[in-house]
């Protein structure tokens, strides 16, 4: 009798080209040593629990049909229900939502939210169809994946070029299909829709909270520390402002529309109401434009990159001068830059758990919806302090433990987490 191999991959896969779920089973790979026993469950991480691929018509405003790929993939829902955004691009793949579930999975099992990973995607360039077309797909698309999602099963989110708007129309599809208003089927709803107060600085939020957690054990005292932040959105701008609210100085700041500097600390208040005027830090008050190659190089103890992927690469690794790395945005370091800075002794707080404050806040939204009873601002912002130094707390002694970076010591968090409640619930039928 031939046994079957346990490490086989699922056979809409091409082995040859992974693509990001090639990385996320490398990342998985890594960490299976240090799960001892749990690890004879891990080939559950590697392969998602459910895929769904959908065909998504809708009818243009000129009256033909056009079709879109939709994907939704639940990941894990050992430890609960799936949770992910959904992102509209055209160049959105299958791998890349298998990757970005997994993610969500590791993600929301590091910081101890109680829901497992999902994601979905459309391959749909949103800039270019009417505000009517993009509503059509959304609603569509829910009625497409409505047998797998619901409140209790998979909760969806924003992602790339999606929003409240989106969310509202998902809310509304999803609704009229069930027969009844169900605000706990989406979150990052506006908030006449039942979304979180603290939901849009949520981020940001975290991003200070576990920087603030690292500066105590690497002794570096806040007042007067020089933080560079890339990316002055919605992320890096609130974390900007509240390490400035705390003594800090911003010196330097990145975005699309250009680089500033002042060694004494950017007016960040000012600068925030320069880019809600002129939508860039391009000539904000008080500020020298530098040239944007040199943003690298500039001492601080705090750098944050809160814009794009893959921004520290093993070009610019050997050139920065920080002490506390804090991941903003998703994947801003790749795999060999992280080891360069890891040497140089570089502390980073990896993405799955410095940006989780989003996920945490969308858990406290699903959570107000079920009892339909709202929590003031104070106490949103009192329990996400709360669990984001947690989060911090239990993964440095993790990677004190094991003598592992942030990044191994969440993913070894995580996986031992999620596959301790498989372990326990068991395999069924
Ligand atoms: P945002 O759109 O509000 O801001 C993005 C910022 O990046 C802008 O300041 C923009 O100018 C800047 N930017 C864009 N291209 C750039 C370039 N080439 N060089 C330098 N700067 C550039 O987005 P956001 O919500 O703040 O998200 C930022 C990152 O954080 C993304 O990677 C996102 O996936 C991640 N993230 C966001 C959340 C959230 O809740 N918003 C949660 C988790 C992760």
């Amino acid at each position: 009798m031939s046994q079957q191999p346990t490490h086989s991959l699922p056979s809409y896969l091409n082995a040859d080209d992974l693509g990001p779920w090639g990385i996320y089973l490398e990342q998985i790979e890594r960490v299976t040593p240090y799960l001892g026993s749990l690890s004879k469950w891990v080939e559950t991480l590697k392969r998602p629990k459910r895929v769904l691929m959908v065909d998504v018509p809708i009818e243009l405003d000129n009256g033909t049909i056009a079709h879109f790929e939709g994907y939704r993939v639940q990941h894990n829902t050992s430890r609960g229900p799936g949770k992910g955004g959904i992102r509209f691009h055209q160049d959105v793949t299958l791998s890349e939502v298998m990757a970005l579930s997994g993610w969500m999975s590791i993600k929301c099992a590091a910081v101890n939210v109680p829901f497992g990973g999902a994601k979905g995607g459309i391959r749909i360039n949103p800039h270019e169809h009417s505000q009517r077309e993009v509503e059509r797909v959304a609603r569509r698309y829910i009625h497409e994946v409505r047998p797998i999602i619901g409140p209790n099963q998979d909760i969806p989110a924003p992602d790339v070029n999606t929003n409240g708007q989106t969310m509202a129309w998902m809310m509304d599809a999803y609704s009229q299909l069930v027969g009844t208003t169900t605000p706990g089927i989406v979150t990052g709803k506006p908030i006449s829709l039942g979304g979180s107060l603290g939901r849009v600085e949520a981020t940001g939020r975290g991003v200070f909270v576990t920087g603030v957690e690292a500066a105590k054990d690497k002794g570096i005292d806040l007042n007067g520390a020089r933080v560079v932040v890339q990316g002055f959105g919605n992320v890096g701008g609130t974390a900007a402002r509240l390490f400035h609210e705390s003594g800090s100085k911003v010196i330097a700041v990145q975005d699309h529309t250009g680089t500033i500097f002042n060694e004494q600390g950017l007016d960040v208040p000012a600068v925030l109401q320069h880019v809600a005027d002129t939508g860039g830090v391009a000539g904000a008050p008080n500020a020298e434009a530098i040239d944007p190659a040199s943003f690298w190089q500039i001492e601080n103890e705090f750098l944050i990159p809160a814009a794009l992927e893959n921004q520290i690469t093993a070009d610019n690794a050997h050139s920065l001068r920080t002490k506390i790395l804090i991941e903003g945005a998703n994947g801003p370091t790749t795999p060999e830059a992280d080891d360069i800075l890891s040497d140089k002794g570089v502390w980073i707080i990896p993405d799955v758990i410095a940006n989780a404050g989003g996920v945490t806040v969308s858990y406290f939204e699903w959570a107000q919806n079920f009892s339909s009873y709202f929590w003031d601002e104070d106490l949103i912002n009192q329990r996400l302090e709360a669990m984001m130094r947690a989060a911090y707390r239990d993964n440095a002694a993790v990677a004190a433990q094991h003598h592992v970076s942030l990044r191994t010591a969440a993913f070894i968090t995580a996986c031992t987490r999620i596959l301790e409640a498989r372990n326990i619930r068991g395999l069924y039928p």
